[in-house]
């Protein structure tokens, strides 16, 4: 949902004490409000995101900066019912319209104006940043996923970093200012908001996202061992000492979050893939709209409804020649009703293949709440909207893509530890990291962090929990996080740490469901309508209860659990355990 334009429609005067029929009627008028400005809102950023110019940015940032303060508004309002006793779902939306706000505003003209300004500054120092040698982040991750030398990785990952000293001070002083803004809403810090949209306890959750990464951790341990001593192989005990953290230049990422470009490194011997999922595609002469097309009849196959006609007018699907597109791939709902698009520069390429199922995840998860009230419009927690369409895409198996003609025989089990392989290098290489963005924030945020340890307390993170660390030492004045998009971009990231563990808990339960009773990496669940139903049952309930409710309407448990995960790349596991006989893992 979105929100914007104008002035609030709502005034909330309240003489004496706010009685529970005053809370109702509230949250009646500022939903009917939110709906009507969130489309025209949505199409603005729409149209600057598919014609980006001085003007449309124009445009976007104002109706932005009056989205931010009407939400602001509206949560300084919702505050007045705190002490009132409520029904559930009257409860339930007001905390959704006090913590929906990622970097609460205080109320005062100035500080709002400031804070709008900062956070507008950081997003084009990133995206406008490049390397003293002129190079871009696009430029430079090519180099980082393709180059094998440790000197031209390492020049490119310094490059990078120097679009972020400079960041320091400015997001110093925009912490200071929403933690000012997350005070008057009656909370602690802004960290301590993000925490407290899990329907539990803030704290609570701190030792919940702790929980899961303890679970998966045996296996990400195994995984850095063979990394590390197959890039010691390569590169020997100067640059890789096997007693020490991962240099963080080596892995195949500028943040080293996922490590599936350096595949060819740690390959096992003897197990080819079997097929070339790029190479089928072109071959079968797929375009990107035959690529959506695919993505959407795996959908209807679980007997969902077909997109609407509107979703191909109005989609783009691929880079026009003409005028510059934000092409990073997102998944829009215009009007929450029917009015749902992606936007997205596909590439005939299996990594695309795969970006066209999240993508149409996050719209038909869209479709699925419609009928929710607007504040109920949403996933049943964060993680929930980024797992669905990955865990769609767990049943791309070979045994599928024959199905689909892509593929004319199914490799033999001989080729499972590849696939294992290439799989785990970003869904297993990638949970530490997706951990501990929001744990520095986290620290930044309720002042154990100070801007002079911002950057040490960052490494200290990445250490302990991805034990990896930096090729050269950091002076000062270095500013690394802020040369992560979501971190100048304030987009919080636990959402990602819980979709990774979630789309192996969302692949076990549908192949269980099923009747699946091999491996779950071979399972695939394309044309289960009993599934879809499911599946179903858990997106219609939107944010409108409890994530657990929504859980266990699909997985039939209450609690997330990263199981599905070690159970997934089990064998796997068992590979690299011996493997890893006679190393010394750890760091
Ligand atoms: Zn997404």
């Amino acid at each position: 949902m979105m929100l914007a334009g104008c002035d609030a429609n709502v005034d909330v005067n309240i003489k004496g004490e706010p009685t529970a029929e005053e809370a109702k009627a509230f949250v009646a008028a500022v939903e009917k409000d939110f709906a009507e400005k969130s489309v025209f809102a949505s199409r603005v950023f729409w149209v600057q995101a598919n014609f980006m110019t001085e003007d449309t940015n124009a445009m976007a940032a104002e109706v932005g900066a009056e989205m931010t303060a009407l939400a602001v508004k509206y949560a300084n309002d919702a505050k007045k019912f705190n002490d009132l006793t409520l029904d559930a779902e009257l409860r339930r939306k007001l905390e959704i319209l006090k913590l929906g706000i990622t970097l609460p505003a205080p109320s005062n003209e100035a500080d709002n104006k400031e804070l709008a300004t900062i956070s507008a500054k950081l997003d084009s120092m990133y995206a406008t940043g490049k390397a003293p040698d002129g190079r871009t982040l696009g430029e430079l991750s090519d180099v980082m996923a393709n180059s094998r030398d440790p000197q031209e990785l390492l020049k490119a990952w310094t490059g990078w970093r120097t679009i972020s000293p400079a960041m320091k001070d400015k997001y110093a002083r925009m912490v200071e200012i929403a933690n000012k803004g997350a005070k008057e809403l009656g909370y602690s810090d802004v960290g301590y908001m993000w925490r407290a949209g899990y329907d539990m306890p803030a704290d609570d959750f701190r030792a919940e996202a702790d929980r899961l990464w303890g679970q998966v951790k045996p296996l990400y341990d195994s995984l850095h061992c063979h990394v590390r001593a197959k890039l010691n192989d390569k590169y020997g005990d100067e640059v890789v000492p096997l007693d020490q953290p991962i240099p963080a230049h080596l892995l195949g990422n500028m943040w080293a979050q996922e490590w599936g470009n350096i595949y060819d490194v740690v390959a096992p011997e003897g197990s080819d893939i079997g097929y070339d999922l790029t190479a089928a595609l072109k071959e079968k002469g797929y375009d990107a709209k035959k690529m959506v097309k695919t993505g959407e009849q795996f959908f209807t196959s679980l007997g969902l409804d077909p997109l609407p006609d509107t979703f191909w007018t109005r989609s783009l699907i691929t880079k026009p020649r003409d005028r510059e597109v934000q092409c990073h791939a997102s998944a829009w709902d215009i009007d929450n009703k029917d009015d749902i698009r992606i936007k997205m520069c596909t590439k005939v390429n299996a990594d695309d293949f795969q970006t066209v199922h999240h993508e149409l995840g996050h719209n038909y998860y869209q479709r699925a709440y419609k009928n929710q009230s607007i504040l109920h419009q949403g996933g049943a927690n964060d993680g929930f909207h980024e797992a669905i369409g990955d865990a769609i895409a767990l049943s791309i198996t070979p045994d599928y893509l024959k199905q689909l003609g892509l593929i004319d025989t199914v490799p033999g089990p001989e080729s499972d530890l590849g696939l294992l392989m290439r799989r785990a290098m970003d869904k297993v290489a990638f949970l530490p990291f997706g951990l501990m963005v929001d744990q520095w924030r986290w620290q930044v945020f309720n002042g154990e962090l100070t801007p002079e340890t911002y950057n040490d307390g960052w490494w200290a993170l990445r250490e302990k929990y991805q034990g990896i660390r930096p090729p050269v030492d950091r002076a000062a004045d270095d500013f690394d996080p802020g040369a992560k998009y979501h971190i100048p971009g304030n987009t919080p990231y636990m959402r990602y740490f819980l979709a990774r563990v979630l789309q192996f808990q969302f692949h076990k339960a549908a192949c269980a469901e099923a009747g699946f009773d091999g491996p779950l990496h071979r399972c695939t669940i394309y044309g289960n309508e009993d599934v879809g139903k499911k599946l179903n049952a858990m997106l219609e309930m939107g944010a409108s209860k409890p994530w657990p409710d929504a859980l266990e309407a699909f997985t039939g448990t209450r609690q997330m659990d990263g199981g599905a995960v070690l159970e997934y790349f089990a064998p796997l596991k068992d590979w690299l355990d011996e493997q890893n006989k006679g190393r010394t893992c750890g760091w």
